[in-house]
C-alpha cells in the first residue's frame, strides 16, 4: 500500500471522514443507519466520530462529534455513534492507528456466518489484509464488544464481527477505507470461487514469503 501524507488539520480530517462515509455508502458497504467512521490527528488523545441515528449517506462536518479516548463527548451537537466504545478501545490499544472504519460488508459478513475463513486468495488480500480475524458475537454498542475488539485488533488490520459487520483500521482514513473495500472484494472473489471448487488455489507459500519481504508485512 502507498504511504499517504498525514492530514494537516482537524477541518480536513472531518471533511475526509464525511467523504469516506459517502463513498462507502455509495458502494453499499455502509447503509442508511448502519456503519460508522472515526479518525484522529496522528497520535491525538481525542478523535472525531460519526453520529448515531442520522442518515449516513449525506453527513456534513458539523454532524461529527469529538470524543476523548474514554468516549466522552468534547464537542458536537449530535449523539456519537453507539460503537464509540470500540473505536476508543482501538485508539487506546493501537498508537499506530489513526482511523477506524466499521462497515456492514454483506459478503465478508456472510462468509464468516458460514464459518468460512477469508484467505489470501489474491495478491492484494495478502498485502493489504494479511490475516483476517473473526470476533465472536457481542451485542452492538456494548463494553463487551469493545473488549473483544480490543483483544482481536492486536496485530490485525481487518476484523469481521460475527453476525454484524467488519472493522478496518489504518494509519489514516484512506488506509482504513482500503481495508474494508479489499475485504469485500476478496470475500466476493472467494465466494464466487467456492461455488465451483472446494479447495481454492492459494498463493504459494514461497510467494507469500516474498510478499512479506517486499511489503514488510
Ligand atoms: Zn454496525
Amino acid at each position: 500500500m502507498e504511504e499517504f501524507l498525514p492530514l494537516a488539520s482537524e477541518e480536513e480530517l472531518k471533511e475526509e471522514i464525511c467523504k469516506t462515509m459517502r463513498r462507502l455508502f455509495n458502494r453499499g458497504l455502509i447503509s442508511a443507519l448502519g456503519g460508522n467512521i472515526s479518525a484522529r490527528l496522528p497520535g491525538a488523545s481525542e478523535f472525531w466520530i460519526t453520529p448515531s441515528g442520522v442518515f449516513k449517506g449525506e453527513l456534513e462536518t458539523e454532524d461529527l462529534i469529538k470524543v476523548d479516548l474514554e468516549g466522552r463527548v468534547i464537542e458536537g451537537y449530535l449523539r456519537p455513534s453507539i460503537e464509540t466504545p470500540f473505536h476508543a478501545m482501538i485508539y487506546r490499544r493501537r498508537a499506530d492507528v489513526n482511523a477506524v472504519v466499521h462497515s456492514h460488508n454483506p459478503i465478508a459478513t456472510g462468509l464468516a456466518l458460514a464459518g468460512i475463513e477469508i484467505k489470501p486468495v489474491t495478491v492484494e488480500a495478502a498485502v493489504v489484509l494479511r490475516r483476517v480475524r473473526i470476533v465472536p458475537w457481542a451485542f452492538p454498542g456494548t463494553d463487551a464488544l469493545a473488549k473483544l475488539v480490543g483483544e482481536y485488533i492486536e496485530g490485525a488490520r481487518a476484523l469481521v464481527l460475527m453476525n454484524h459487520g467488519v472493522v478496518g483500521v489504518g494509519s489514516n482514513l484512506l488506509e482504513a477505507e482500503t481495508i474494508v473495500e479489499t475485504l469485500e472484494e476478496v470475500a466476493t472473489a472467494q465466494f464466487v470461487a467456492s461455488m465451483f471448487k472446494r479447495d481454492l488455489p492459494l498463493i504459494p507459500e514461497e510467494d507469500m514469503e516474498l510478499i512479506k519481504r517486499l511489503y514488510g508485512v
